[in-house]
């Protein structure tokens, strides 16, 4: 257990170097600049062959465009490494052997758990293979896209592909009525007031919704929207009038609305925000919520200790029913408690820490959910020892002293980019708040 981690954990070291914080990114590009011409070199022939694949209009490319998150960086470095396999074939061609190590999961899966964890997995070469992806990192449970989340404007679903998806969830035993659960497109604002911008965030919406039901999939992640500076009632009422018309144009799919992490005119950091559309949505036993504990740490629902997550959880039931909690998102946060900044961590390395994880994994309340890692990763061991992480959790008191070491382990390692964090929130603070609210703001890009 402690072997792997560490590896993985040296990989986010240097997943940390790509942040996707605008200081993190300029300090990226005077490192680059100070690199060697021959690395230069290969990174500017990648970022071309990037700019190839992005104006391709293949399903992998607009799968691979939309990777802007850090987690995201590794993906498109796995694209990058597959274009030039493909122009140097005889000095990358890959050995039978080696395509078999390949496509062996990393770690196993971990049969007969009552917790479905598992993470946000590409689509790439077909949305079918999203399994398999899933599979790789020993996941009992999977997020993925349907399409490009950046995109209007994408091909039709592949029935092949479908077909496909269904047959292998089948033949993994993975149940895609309960424990796959896609993730909405980041344009799409069902809040929106402007006739035509609503007639093309809810086309977007319906034909997300009719994809799960052709996948067979029974659940599906959307952020809620933003108000756009309109009422709150109205943009409440937006929504959950769309949710009502979707409900009529499908017949079994689920529509989960994320909770948020505060940000500007963001809708759903509040429990109240989600209840006020609940309660307007005609066929309750078709809306739920999903919960992402990064998102509502950041949002200021503590859930660092036992006492305060049970707080936050009665909350939840008290505002919304637990009754409608059908997923999590299961974050670590970059930054500190009600920072009200949507930036994901690692398990265990950030301000969250293990111990809300291991109490996670421990409430049987949340049995038979998805519970779906979004955390950022350089290639997919990091998911992979992540699950495994959690899983090993099951059954932990806080108490333990391994459990303690792990924890201790994990927080040692995120020490350095927590300290920068608070130094940023210091600093941030005390430019006031005019210069809080528009730093806030940017974040409104960060995914998932
Ligand atoms: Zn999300
Ligand atoms: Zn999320």
């Amino acid at each position: 257990m402690s072997k792997e981690p560490e590896k993985a954990g040296e990989k986010l070291e240097k997943q940390r170097l790509r942040n996707h914080t605008a200081s993190a990114q300029t300090q990226n590009r005077a490192e680059r600049g100070a690199k060697g011409p021959t690395e230069q070199g290969r990174k500017q022939k990648k970022q071309k062959n990037v700019k190839a694949e992005v104006e391709s209009n293949t399903q992998d490319s607009l799968e691979e465009k939309v990777k802007e998150s850090p987690q995201k960086a590794g993906k498109k470095r796995k694209s990058i490494d597959v274009e030039e396999d493909e122009s140097r074939p005889r000095r990358k061609r890959k050995t039978a052997a080696e395509k078999e190590q390949e496509a062996m999961p990393l770690l196993p899966r971990t049969p007969g758990l009552a917790m479905k964890i598992g993470a946000h997995v590409s689509i790439a070469k077909g949305v079918q293979n999203a399994v398999i992806n899933s599979v790789h990192v020993g996941g009992n449970a999977f997020a993925l896209f349907l399409k490009s989340h950046r995109k209007w404007e994408n091909p039709q679903i592949n029935l092949a592909d479908a077909k496909l998806f269904r047959e292998y969830c089948q033949r993994e035993e993975l149940d895609a009525r309960k424990h796959v659960l896609p993730h909405g497109s980041y344009l799409m604002n069902l809040a929106n007031a402007d006739a035509d911008k609503q007639k093309q965030a809810y086309d977007c919406f319906i034909d997300d919704l009719k994809r799960c039901e052709i996948l067979g999939i029974g659940l599906y992640n959307w952020h809620p929207g933003s108000t756009l500076g309109q009422e709150k009632q109205t943009a409440l009422e937006n929504i959950a009038r769309a949710i009502n018309r979707a409900h009529k144009e499908t017949t079994f799919v689920k529509t989960v609305l994320e909770n948020m992490a505060g940000h500007g005119n963001i809708i759903g950091s509040s429990f109240e925000d989600l209840a006020g559309i609940i309660s307007l949505v005609t066929d309750k036993s078709r809306v739920g919520v999903c919960l992402d504990t990064c998102h509502a740490f950041a949002a200021g629902y503590d859930l660092r200790t036992e006492e305060a997550y049970q707080k936050t959880m009665q909350q939840f039931d008290d505002i919304v029913g637990l009754k409608y909690l059908s997923a999590l998102h299961i974050n670590d946060s970059k930054t500190p408690f009600g920072a009200k900044r949507d930036l994901h961590q690692n398990i265990g390395l950030g301000f969250l820490g293990l111990e809300p994880f291991r109490i996670v994994v421990n409430d049987d309340r949340l049995a038979d959910r998805p519970l779906i890692l979004e955390t950022p990763q350089s290639d997919q061991r990091v998911w992979a020892d992540e699950v495994k992480l959690l899983e090993w959790c099951i059954g932990k008191s806080g108490r333990e002293e391994d459990f303690l070491s792990k924890a201790r382990e994990l927080s040692d390692r995120g020490l350095e980019e927590r300290a920068k964090a608070t130094a940023f929130q210091e600093k941030k603070a005390a430019k006031g708040s005019k210069k809080r609210r528009s730093s806030s703001t940017s974040d409104d890009s960060q995914p998932l």
